[in-house]
């Protein structure tokens, strides 16, 4: 049996705070392998809002992970031309690997919101949960209250994932770029270097 973690997200840009929770995921969980996993056509987000293209997303993606061993890149959602909920994409990679346990990574924002995903009720049996600290608002206590909630109703199996806070996100790298302001040591320098090569962000 191999521990597999799942890093979904659209990666629009990809940066430390992706890498961080998977790192802590596998250090905490001795997770055998993450696989991150950039979303094609995802229902909760507004596809008007993703501003690169899934090539740019993915290759952006493979420069972050590259020095690390056990991350990998899973094009499994971008390949669909139809819209990728968690749940089926979770039930498939059940099917195929039923002997494999999965974690699934996610941010205390995707905590809060996870309720209103498509047929959450059936990503649960597919996985744990790992849920880490975004800001101050997502403490430890209102976290512990929304586990609680999730597990009573859903028995769900989700964990707190015990990761520094890292104050970045995608849509302020994205201000960031636009407005030409420096985004050294929020993401890896390889990805700093495609965003200028590719002219991505600027307008
Ligand atoms: P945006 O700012 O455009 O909403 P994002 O920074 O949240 O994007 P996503 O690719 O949507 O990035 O995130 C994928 C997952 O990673 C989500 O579950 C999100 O909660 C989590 N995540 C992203 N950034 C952080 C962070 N700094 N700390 C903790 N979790 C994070």
């Amino acid at each position: 049996m191999k521990k597999i973690g799942i890093m979904g997200g659209t990666f629009d840009p990809v940066h430390n705070g992706h890498l961080t929770l998977a790192e802590y995921a596998c250090r905490d969980y001795q997770l055998d392998q993450v696989w991150f996993m950039p979303n094609g056509n995802p229902p909760h987000k507004d596809n008007k809002n993703i501003v690169s293209t899934p090539r740019e997303r993915a290759q952006m993606v493979s420069l972050a992970i590259s020095g690390y061993r056990k991350f990998r890149l899973e094009d499994y959602e971008l390949k669909r031309k139809d819209v990728s909920c968690s749940y089926g994409t979770m039930e498939h990679f059940k099917e195929l690997y039923p002997e494999d346990h999965f974690y699934f990574i996610i941010g205390a924002d995707s905590l809060f919101s996870i309720e209103q995903w498509v047929h959450v009720e059936r990503l649960f049996p597919t996985c744990t949960i790992l849920a880490a600290y975004r800001d101050d608002k997502s403490s430890r206590e209102v976290m512990g209250r929304q586990i609680r909630l999730l597990t009573g109703k859903y028995g769900a199996d989700i964990r707190l994932l015990n990761t520094p806070l890292v104050d970045v996100s995608s849509h302020e790298l994205r201000r960031m770029l636009r407005d030409k302001e420096d985004v050294g040591g929020l993401m890896p320098e390889a990805v700093v270097d495609y965003i200028y090569r590719n002219q991505l962000y600027t307008s």
